[in-house]
């Protein structure tokens, strides 16, 4: 999947239309305003539990850091579900050491990135780590998974009810897709009337 259709994917389910541009790094992160953007697409983690995790701090001393699961937004990307708030830092500010995000706002599912604290942890990202920098050089073939094509087609269906198969298919999400797919994800989705 193309990389410009994960930022339409980003831009249509945040709610906020800038964060295409931003995401494919035509505009500067800057130009995001400070409201909260609640997703709307799949989540992950709904425990509210606290959770307490042993950690150690500059002075190498252990200390317990309590904290609670929030919901994060998740989106599927060749073939890899990715946390939406970090796969925009990702894509954003590229950073080259691990990182892990904590959330300072408390709006359920914000993916505003304005709303994450950054903590670098001193560890350059291992070329191969599965958490590191996702490789979007790829994400200029044909490759997609159902998965993907079903969000696009929930997207299609929620925000711009077509009527008809040509509006699918002449809908800008659908360009990367293949017509079979996109007809399989409609079936299944109870919509034989639009293919
Ligand atoms: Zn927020």
């Amino acid at each position: 999947m193309k990389l410009t259709t994960l930022a339409k994917r980003l831009a249509e389910r945040s709610g906020e239309p800038l964060l295409e541009q931003i995401a494919l790094g035509n505009k500067p992160l800057e130009d995001l305003g400070p409201d909260c953007l609640p997703w709307t697409g799949t989540s992950r983690g709904n425990s509210n539990t606290p959770r307490a995790t042993k950690r150690r701090g500059r002075d190498n001393l252990p200390y317990l850091e309590i904290r609670s699961d929030l919901p994060v937004g998740v989106i599927q990307y060749n073939g890899k579900e990715h946390r939406v708030p970090r796969l925009l830092i990702q894509l954003t500010q590229q950073p080259s050491v691990e990182f892990r995000l904590q959330q300072t706002c408390s709006t359920p599912l914000c993916v505003n990135p304005h709303h994450f604290e950054v903590i670098q942890l001193n560890r350059e990202v291992p070329q191969h780590d599965p958490e590191g920098v996702p490789d979007f050089s790829f994400g200029t073939t044909d490759e997609v998974t159902v998965e993907e094509v079903e969000e696009l087609v929930e997207i299609l269906l929620d925000e711009h009810m077509p009527a008809t198969w040509t509006d699918v298919i002449s809908n800008t999400l659908m360009e990367d897709l293949p017509p079979e797919m996109i007809r399989d994800v409609l079936k299944s989705l109870n919509k034989e009337h639009l293919t």
